[in-house]
């Protein structure tokens, strides 16, 4: 049987439970070669949404972990290196973003960190699913941290690719913080997806999208940057390694017709200290080295 036709008859078989693989242990099923297992010290929450199988459950090492149809979406313990990389920097790039909109990021911890910057005047967030904000609440109040709250945050329930094709509103950055390009994600990875939320940035905008572990979904990131590529006079990825999306480091889309990437080393440390924001991953340094990409990850760039 051909390779593909065995990748396909692989993808036919119906997902395995993650947690029936191992008992005991929440085993994601995100990749079809390699798996990654989280012991469940206590399960906390385990239920379909109309969207997704939505499950929360204690670790020792990680704290609480969401997983939405079984792939790992943010845990306590890490969640810190991708909020603090996809908000701060196309933000402080930016240096003047006054209206941010966050795609998805359902559990709060997006609005949370864009909310920290004092010069944001509103934060739209567009998330499909009002389960996940609804459990993230009260199940996992550490990652929003009051963000539902914030009277600048704007909260809309719906699909954030009819969102951007339809909205007049203008944004300084787009954060697309989706799961993978499964179920409802799908959407997000489109070009078309992509070409309506490039309208909707104002000049000088910037868009950034989880664009997955390269060393395992090289062909989504490559897909997007094809696209970027036509959109964008700037376009490239950014990476950082968040210890639960195995597989090496993720890479953070970056799509803008302005010179942010450009922005000084000097300038980024002003805009930071002017912030007031103590961080505990981010760092202007770390900001401008994220941009150098290993060979590999270059390979895929079209
Ligand atoms: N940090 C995670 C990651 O890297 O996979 C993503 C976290 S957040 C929980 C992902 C959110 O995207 C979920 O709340 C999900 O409901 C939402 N989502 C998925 N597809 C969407 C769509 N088409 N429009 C808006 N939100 C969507």
């Amino acid at each position: 049987m051909s390779h593909d036709k065995e990748r396909d008859k692989k993808r036919e078989r119906p997902a395995e439970d993650g947690f029936a693989l191992m008992p005991g242990w929440a085993v994601e099923t995100l990749h079809d070669d390699f798996r990654q297992a989280l012991r469940v010290g206590k399960p906390i929450y385990d239920s379909n949404t109309d969207h997704q199988r939505l499950r929360v459950f204690e670790n020792p090492t990680f704290g609480r972990v969401l997983t939405l149809d079984d792939v790992i979406q943010t845990t306590e313990g890490d969640e810190f290196i991708y909020h603090e990389m996809m908000s701060h920097v196309p933000i402080l790039a930016h240096g003047a973003a006054t209206e941010v909109l966050v795609i998805g990021g359902g559990d709060g911890g997006m609005a949370r960190e864009v909310l920290r910057h004092r010069t944001v005047e509103r934060v739209t967030m567009v998330e499909i699913d009002a389960e996940v904000v609804a459990f993230a609440r009260k199940y996992l109040p550490r990652l929003s941290r009051g963000a539902f709250d914030d009277p600048r945050l704007d909260l809309v329930i719906a699909d954030g690719a009819r969102f951007v094709a339809g909205t007049e509103r203008r944004f300084d950055v787009i954060i697309v913080d989706s799961t993978d390009p499964i179920g409802p994600g799908e959407a997000l990875f489109t070009a078309r997806f992509y070409a309506d939320a490039r309208r909707c940035l104002k000049e000088g905008g910037i868009l950034v999208t989880q664009n997955g572990v390269p060393f395992l979904q090289g062909e989504e990131l490559t897909r997007t940057m094809r696209a970027f590529k036509r959109l964008f006079t700037d376009w490239s990825c950014y990476l950082a390694t968040i210890p639960t999306y195995a597989g090496g480091p993720m890479a953070f889309g970056w799509g803008t017709d302005g010179v942010a990437r450009s922005v000084p080393l000097d300038v980024l440390r002003a805009r930071f200290a002017a912030s007031g924001i103590e961080t505990r991953y981010y760092t202007p340094e770390v900001h401008k080295a994220a941009f150098a990409l290993p060979a590999y990850v270059r390979k895929l760039m079209p």
